[in-house]
């Protein structure tokens, strides 16, 4: 009689555990890989974590306890986090590598229900938690869905200005060799592609610009070398009538160029929104609003440009286009400045008004039904410690910690404005940004931090009650 009814109690267990898909996304070094490192570590230590106050399942003792179990997905690759915690445990302690692709890992987590037949049925249940972590540049594709190849060129012609147009030089001086209705050159193509991605990588590296497009082609993962990334957009387009390009027969360079420009349309974006994107519960997307102001105006509007279009793939109207195409089930997205100790504390309330200034726009103007939107600012893996610097006879209060090469620095980096830039911003003020390296730690004491209770109370609060 025991026997069976702890078959019962398991396959009631079984039937009652519930499944939640938590994406975390942001532009590249927006801090992705941090951010799951201490989010796992986290929660692999909160039965002797004393640094989650707002996490309330963790506060009221119902987080019984986690481990980490196998992901169900095979065919994606596992997060690193072993190989993270190795390197933030190592002496001197380093950052872990960036993943470049879409990566997962998955968690079991034992609570106890506070409510519902869960509680009725069950003295503890099990939550289990994906976390995939995926690059939010490919959310700048969305667009592609809904242009031809000549729409889209005609639109990346208009970006040609200022940085973009010098950095776009040595692509650009092989234009003349290429003729749009000449048969198709297979290696001319792929020396022009190539020429065009060194561009989009400039943008990045040297313009400190964030809007690239494809956005695959800066971070390929597994189809780097593929022919499906070797297209460029025909940006000298207006050198040729309409009625010329409509000669390109089915073998010149412009049908092949057309071809694998759709190609990319329906095997790269639409594959990565039907197989990936759609499958989303809760998200995440982290902005690292400190750098691009170190970086200028210039930086700081591309990234605020690039923020709008991330947010395209959250506007769920009942007309837009992910709704006609897919059926998107995400209810809750966070947006969280990370590195917050990258800046003074008192400065933290202007970092979260500035980023709710950020995507406010966006939010408020776009129809996103169903889905609750928060702002919050983090730091995943403290590297500072609070310290005063002496200004004009007076204590002012400071950051400690180490640079990147090991020298023990102080200082005030600067403050942070709690609306967006003006002119007189850019004139007045100055930044000054360090990059520290992450403090020193035991292997079995959890992640300093800042906020992450926050974020997880958000995220995941209301699945553990
Ligand atoms: P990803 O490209 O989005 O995965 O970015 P990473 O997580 O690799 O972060 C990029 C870099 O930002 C790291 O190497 C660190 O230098 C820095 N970083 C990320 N999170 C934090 C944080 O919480 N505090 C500090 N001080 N630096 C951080």
């Amino acid at each position: 009689m025991n026997r069976i009814s702890s078959e019962l109690n398991k396959l009631v267990n079984r039937s009652l555990d519930r499944h939640v898909r938590l994406a975390v996304t942001g532009l590249s070094r927006a801090g992705k890989t941090a951010f799951i490192t201490s989010l796992v570590n986290q929660l692999l230590h909160v039965s002797t974590n004393p640094r989650l106050p707002l996490f309330s399942a963790v506060r009221d003792g119902n987080l019984l306890g986690s481990k980490r179990v196998p992901q169900l997905d095979m065919h994606v690759p596992k997060f690193a986090y072993d190989e993270g915690m190795n390197a933030l445990l190592s002496s001197p302690p380093s950052w872990p590598e960036p993943t470049r692709d879409v990566s997962q890992t998955r968690l079991a987590l034992r609570y106890k229900p506070q409510k519902g037949p869960m509680k009725l049925l069950q003295e503890t249940a099990t939550l289990y938690l994906d976390i995939v972590d995926y690059p939010g540049e490919w959310l700048l594709d969305l667009p592609l869905l809904n242009l031809d190849f000549l729409t889209w060129s005609r639109q990346q012609a208009q970006l040609l200005k200022g940085k973009r147009l010098t950095l776009a030089q040595d692509w650009l001086a092989q234009r003349d060799g290429f003729d749009p209705l000449a048969p198709a050159d297979e290696a001319l193509i792929e020396r022009l592609s190539a020429a065009f991605t060194d561009y989009l990588f400039k943008c990045k590296a040297e313009g400190g610009l964030h809007w690239v497009q494809p956005g695959r082609f800066v971070l390929p993962g597994e189809l780097a070398g593929a022919p499906v990334l070797q297209f460029f957009p025909f940006v000298w387009a207006d050198k040729y009538t309409d009625a010329q390009l409509q000669q390109a027969d089915e073998h010149s360079n412009l049908a092949m160029l057309k071809d694998r420009y759709k190609y990319y349309q329906q095997h790269v974006v639409k594959a990565f929104y039907r197989e990936h994107f759609s499958t989303f519960d809760r998200q995440i997307i982290l902005v690292d609003c400190l750098q691009p102001l170190n970086g200028g105006p210039e930086s700081f509007n591309d990234m605020r440009q690039a923020l709008d279009q991330l947010m395209q793939s959250f506007k769920y109207g009942r007309s837009s286009l992910l709704r006609r195409l897919f059926s998107p089930r995400i209810d809750k997205v966070l947006f969280a400045a990370t590195k917050a100790d990258h800046v003074t504390a008192e400065q933290h309330p202007n970092l979260v008004s500035l980023l709710q200034q950020l995507v406010n726009e966006a939010w408020h103007t776009a129809s996103f039904e169903g889905i609750k939107m928060d702002c919050v600012s983090l730091s995943s893996i403290q590297a500072t410690e609070p310290g005063f610097v002496a200004y004009k006879g007076e204590q002012m209060p400071a950051l400690r910690g180490h640079t990147l090469n090991g020298q023990v620095q102080t200082l005030f980096p600067g403050e942070v404005p709690r609306r967006l830039p003006n002119e007189s911003f850019w004139q007045n003020n100055g930044f000054d940004f360090v990059n520290f390296r992450p403090l020193a730690l035991q292997s079995d004491e959890p992640l300093p931090h800042i906020r992450m209770d926050k974020a997880l109370e958000y995220l995941l609060g209301d699945k553990l009650k």
